[in-house]
């Protein structure tokens, strides 16, 4: 299984994409991102949503 999110789905004009083995892993990887980023250095429950709604599950 891969997860993959583009971040500009969530972050409109962002281009970074990221790929994980498994759904916890992507989100580490974003969350290092949104902090870097985008000044996000606290991931809400309502962020979180946002970004799992995006995630993308391939074989
Ligand atoms: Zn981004």
């Amino acid at each position: 299984m891969t997860f993959k999110l583009a971040c500009g789905d969530v972050m409109p004009g962002c281009s970074a994409r990221f790929e994980g083995t498994d759904r916890d892993q992507l989100m580490g990887q974003v969350a290092g991102h949104a902090a870097n980023a985008h000044g996000i250095s606290d991931i809400t429950p309502e962020i979180r949503a946002a970004i799992e709604d995006k995630i993308s599950v391939a074989a």
